[in-house]
């Protein structure tokens, strides 16, 4: 298998902050020509084993997979593992672990949010959730643009869910080298996810490819549904710079929120090495 795959190595679902069930998410993906499809949902793998006998069922190769939230240089790093054994204990403990504190972090993130007068957030959000260890700021987002606080998503996250607006805790999560090790241990391969979406300067930049290839990652985003064209090239660049593997996901979440679709993104460019060769054997 080379670079000219319809890999789509990065999407969410009702386990974790989607809109689609793993089995409409293996239906769209495959309506859509993808060839090679993996569920990523935040710090959970308990979608994992539905979310492969759908791809079974369509006809669609499969891998395992997951992003997890590491908090690296006092800023959220997310990391996605792919191709792993999904009931490895080293894995599941540490993604239970990871998720503990986002119920405790979403009653602060109510907490500001009434005193800026908008009250019942928490149990607001809780509508949306589809796993209730899982509660996340989108939850909130879709919480209060159904509630006509904000017009989109977008909006609500600009005014009141990063850093310095009255909906924003900071969070603790995984250490890099954890997440990493996680996931090489239950037989995986670590990637960087969507690098170019991160507040870092340049020289934090190269301290987190550094330690994340020290610690054993093997991969980067190169295309995802968050890059630009000119970052495709870059994180090009800096894949080979680094002698990482390229990967290539839409990151989707929802048909009414996400702007790309599952599989409508460009091809890796044919210098790479995709990392889909590095988990051949891993395919399902
Ligand atoms: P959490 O893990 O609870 O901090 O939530 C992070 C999630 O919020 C990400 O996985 C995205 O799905 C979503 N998100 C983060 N920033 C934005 C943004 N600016 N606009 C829309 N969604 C966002
Ligand atoms: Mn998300
Ligand atoms: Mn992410
Ligand atoms: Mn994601």
């Amino acid at each position: 298998m080379n670079a000219l795959l319809n890999a789509d190595l990065h999407c969410h679902s009702v386990v974790s902050d989607g809109t689609l069930t793993p089995e409409a998410l293996a239906e769209r993906a495959r309506a859509n020509g993808v060839e090679l499809w993996a569920l990523t949902d935040h710090d959970e793998v308990g979608g994992q084993h539905r979310a492969a006998a759908a791809a079974k069922a369509v006809g669609m190769k499969y891998l395992t997979g997951t992003e997890i939230s590491v908090t690296f240089a006092d800023i959220t790093v997310h990391i996605v593992g792919l191709g792993f054994d999904p009931d490895h204990p080293a894995l599941v403990q540490g993604l239970k672990r990871t998720r503990g504190g986002r119920e405790e972090r979403a009653r602060e993130m109510a907490d500001g949010l009434a005193k800026v007068g908008i009250q019942g957030a928490f149990e607001g959000a809780l509508q949306y959730v589809g796993n209730p260890d899982l509660i996340s700021r989108t939850h909130f987002a879709r919480h209060l643009v159904e509630s006509g606080v904000c017009r989109d998503t977008n909006e609500v996250f600009r005014k009141f869910l990063t850093e310095g607006k009255p909906g924003f805790v900071p969070h603790r999560w995984a250490q890099l080298g954890d997440a990493v090790r996680w996931i090489t241990e239950a037989g995986g391969l670590a990637v960087i996810a969507h690098p170019a979406r991160y507040d870092h300067n340049p020289t934090r930049e190269y301290a987190l490819f550094t330690e994340f290839k020290a610690h054993g990652g093997r991969g980067v985003e190169v295309v995802t549904g968050s890059h630009t064209a000119a970052e495709y090239v870059k994180y090009a660049d800096l894949a080979i710079e680094f002698g990482l593997a390229a990967s290539r996901g839409s990151d989707f979440h929802s048909p009414d929120e996400s702007h790309c679709d599952l599989g409508k993104l460009p091809y890796l460019e044919g210098r790479l090495t995709p990392v889909w060769e590095l988990l051949a054997d891993r395919i399902q």
